[in-house]
């Protein structure tokens, strides 16, 4: 069997978890199975970096230093705990060559005092760059044959879009296939840093964060395996976020348009592109607990189980709500595509969208750390006030969805969702169904999250697996 195997930066947290993720994949090296790993940087070495991109372009390398130094020696530390003396001395020089690097980079930040979105992609990038050599050095120490590559080295190809970058797919796959299958025929396993490709001029890009998953399912793709196995920190995949809900469960099977939907409605389960390129092969992904490893997971396959029409119950916060309202909004379409094209041009990401059918006015969903950008694009593009006249705003939202293709075309599900709803006492602020009916998402106050969302995942029997 071929499988691409993934760790997020909580299985990468330690030594003791590396050890644990790298015991994994010996396991099924071991057994004649060809195991591809890709790795996320260690747990929070991506926002450190981060922070410390931001303090060097402000000036401030006293911000700097102390949590370099700390990032050097966390990872070396792990080596010595992973690595026998045989890989001990590369992966250290490995580690040291990086941080130095790093190091000289945020120099150069810090002396320009400028940190555009090409630096920060190379910056991120050293967290998956540090942490694959300690993957490697695990592996071997456990003898299996290993090598440790960056995203660019196996041909991960992306557009120069930093930040958010996209595979160009058909040369990826072209390159993939060439550098990687002669590795996994001669019986050695790479290791492949996620979340980082390159762009076709050689510049290091990043695919948006939490972008391993990404990562694992772009490899899947090109070397057409057999399965993808995405190791967690829980049981796979659950019906709320246990943070909310205590009794939430595993989800057994969902399809790949549950799962993509649910990640879109906040759902913090995979980068929300995961399952694009694994689709047309209908290459299954298991999300499977790296602590148990009898338990099944979730499976997430072409077909889901359509005899449970609600899947799951998922909350986006931290949301502001924007009505536009006019007598010009009514019966004149131009207007309202002018809003959206607004809002777009100025990067303002539209969550949810509910008209009223009078089309007096829009409610729109929106990020609230982009609400001032949107508010101020819109009173600009309508600056005389005959067509919109009031902009209102609503703070502290957010969106509660239920997520299942199993409620296409089945009646009741909205009925008993909103009974549910109004039994707690909650006010909804705004509703909206697509048309594919695999969601129903409606927008609350945030303090009523809890409450609705434990109200509507016990309604529809969410709690009884
Ligand atoms: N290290 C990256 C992040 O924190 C990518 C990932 O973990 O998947 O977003
Ligand atoms: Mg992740």
């Amino acid at each position: 069997m071929r499988i691409v195997m993934k760790f997020g930066g909580v299985l990468m947290e330690d030594p003791e978890q590396i050890a644990n993720s790298a015991s994994l994949v010996a396991e099924r090296a071991k057994k004649d199975d060809e195991v591809v790993v890709t790795v996320s940087a260690m747990s929070n070495v991506t926002d450190e970096i981060i922070a410390m991109g931001e303090s060097a372009r402000i000036g401030d390398m006293e911000r700097v230093r102390p949590v370099l130094e700390r990032l050097e020696k966390r990872h070396l530390d792990a080596a010595e705990k992973l690595c026998d003396e045989k890989v001990l001395g590369e992966t250290t020089v490995s580690i040291k060559r990086l941080i130095e690097t790093l190091s000289q980079c945020l120099t150069g930040v810090f002396l320009l005092r400028e940190l555009t979105p090409r630096s920060r992609d190379l910056l991120v990038s050293f967290g998956e760059r540090l942490s694959a050599p300690l993957m490697r050095g695990a592996l071997v120490s456990k003898g299996v044959k290993s090598v440790a590559l960056t995203g660019g080295e196996v041909g991960i190809i992306t557009d120069s879009n930093y930040s958010n970058a996209k595979p160009l797919l058909n040369i990826t796959e072209v390159m993939v296939k060439d550098r990687l299958l002669p590795v996994l025929k001669g019986g050695v396993v790479p290791v492949v840093t996620g979340f980082i490709g390159q762009d076709e001029n050689g510049v290091i890009t990043t695919l948006g964060r939490g972008g391993s998953d990404y990562t694992a399912t772009i490899l899947a793709s090109s070397l057409e395996v057999d399965e993808v196995w995405i190791w967690k920190d829980v049981d796979g995949i659950m019906t709320a976020d246990p943070k909310i809900v205590e009794n939430a469960k595993t989800i057994p099977v969902l399809s790949y348009a549950e799962v993509m939907e649910m990640a879109y409605f906040g759902a913090k389960v995979l980068h929300p592109l995961t399952v694009t390129p694994v689709q047309e092969r209908r290459i299954p992904i298991r999300i499977r607990s790296a602590y148990h490893k009898s338990s099944e997971g979730t499976i997430i396959r072409e077909k889901g189980d359509g005899s449970i029409p609600v899947k799951a119950v998922t909350a986006i916060k931290d949301l502001s709500i924007i009505t536009t309202g006019g007598a010009g909004m009514i019966g004149i379409p131009s207007v309202v595509s002018r809003v959206f094209s607004t809002l777009a041009s100025h990067n303002v990401n539209v969550v949810m969208i509910s008209q009223s059918s009078s089309q007096a006015n829009i409610s729109m969903l929106i990020r609230t750390p982009e609400l001032e950008r949107a508010l101020k694009a819109l009173k600009v593009e309508f600056r005389n006030g005959d067509l919109i006249r009031d902009i209102h705003t609503i703070p502290k939202v957010a969106v509660v969805a239920i997520v299942g293709e199993g409620m296409r075309g089945m009646k009741g599900v909205a009925a008993k969702l909103f009974s549910a709803v109004a039994k707690s006492d909650v006010n909804i602020l705004a509703i909206s169904q697509g048309s594919s009916e695999l969601n129903i998402s409606f927008a609350v106050q945030e303090e009523d999250v809890k409450n609705v969302v434990s109200a509507v995942h016990e309604a529809f029997g969410l709690n009884k697996a």
